[in-house]
């Protein structure tokens, strides 16, 4: 189990299980939303991710509905790329996650200062949905 919060602690949110993806996202909403060279997005099925406390505001956006914080505004989370997952940005975790990013992605968005050095597998879009989609029972 996992647990995170937005900048402010009022919303709050329980994740059951373990990160099925964790990955760099170089998209500009991420790199916007964030104010960072990209973000850092962990990926679950939607009914593990749960919000146990304040209330989170949907934006909708080009690429998908986004959720904020209705106070401090920071992004918490949002509908994932793929039907039936969540992703989130993995800096509202509270504890590290125990594992490390598995690849980075809408590399062909990526800010001009940012140089990608750690060897992991890079998509020019969004990675096939085996990548971020688990599917235990192959359904
Ligand atoms: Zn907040
Ligand atoms: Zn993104």
């Amino acid at each position: 189990m996992h647990t995170g919060q937005c900048f402010c602690g009022e919303v709050k949110y329980e994740i059951d299980g373990e990160l099925f993806a964790m990955y760099c996202c170089h998209c500009s909403n991420c790199r916007k939303m964030c104010g960072a060279a990209f973000t850092t997005n962990g990926s679950v099925e939607a009914r593990a991710f749960r919000i146990t406390h304040g209330r989170a505001i949907a934006l909708s956006l080009r690429m998908g509905t986004r959720y904020i914080c209705g106070e401090c505004h920071s992004w918490v989370y949002a509908d994932g790329t793929y039907e039936g997952t969540v992703l989130f940005p993995c800096g509202t975790l509270n504890e590290p996650p125990g594992r490390g990013i598995d690849f980075h992605c809408n590399v062909e968005f990526k800010a001009a200062w940012v140089e990608i050095t750690d060897g992991k597998e890079q998509y020019p879009g969004f990675p096939p949905e085996e990548r971020l989609i688990w599917r235990p029972n192959g359904d």
